[in-house]
């Protein structure tokens, strides 16, 4: 449901009213304003102000901790409106599926974003098996399966664009489906229609996130 004044915080009536789909095209046409330099510019400390009290944003992003990649800029989205899981490889581990079990049951969010994006260093560093350190390889790891289940396109390595790209593609559309196979909770708000969770990748050049299939 859309808000009036699109700077206006995002009001508890008006997550009430807001369907998964709705919730979904908001983040949508949140990249559309950015990709196109129209993004809104509001008042953040008068949405601070407001939303100090109490919270209730319409969506969760889940994104890669790039630096190029944040979801409130890129999304065009304000204080108070979405809540962001931020990893390298934009793996949803168990902190983070229980963190969007929160916030969809318990704080009534609508959509799940799950972005990855083009160029991405640890889509690489998974690829080329980098060993920097114990935690990152463990981290790393989450991606393996993504590259196992990507369909050789030639060399398997960082050098190969179109591998890595289609490594972060696979990636994400893995983590689509690890949110409904590792929680039971999340498939029951989709199942009933209370919760959309979809899989995207955003480009580094076009400013634009594109929805996978
Ligand atoms: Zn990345």
């Amino acid at each position: 449901m859309a808000r009036a004044d699109e700077c206006l915080p995002f009001t508890a009536d008006l997550q009430a009213a807001t369907t998964p789909d709705q919730a979904f095209q908001m983040l949508m046409d949140g990249n559309a304003r950015f990709a196109a330099g129209t993004s809104l510019h509001c008042d953040l400390l008068a949405q601070a102000e407001a939303t100090a009290a109490k919270q209730t944003p319409f969506a969760c992003v889940l994104a890669c901790i790039d630096s190029r990649e944040a979801p409130e800029l890129i999304l065009d989205q304000q204080i108070g409106d979405i809540f962001v899981a931020r990893v390298a490889g934009n793996v949803p581990t168990p902190e983070i599926i229980g963190s969007f079990e929160y916030a969809t049951k318990v704080a009534g969010a609508k959509a799940i974003l799950v972005v990855g994006h083009n160029h991405c260093g640890a889509i690489k560093g998974a690829v080329d098996k980098a060993v920097v350190g114990d935690n990152l390889t463990t981290l790393l790891n989450e991606i393996e399966p993504a590259i196992t289940a990507t369909p050789l396109t030639g060399e398997r390595s960082s050098k190969n664009g179109a591998f890595v790209q289609a490594v972060a593609e696979t990636n994400v559309r893995l983590g689509v489906v690890a949110l409904l196979e590792k929680s039971p909770l999340l498939k029951s708000l989709v199942d009933a229609g209370q919760l959309k969770i979809v899989g995207g990748v955003y480009d580094l050049e076009t400013h634009v996130v594109t929805l996978l299939a």
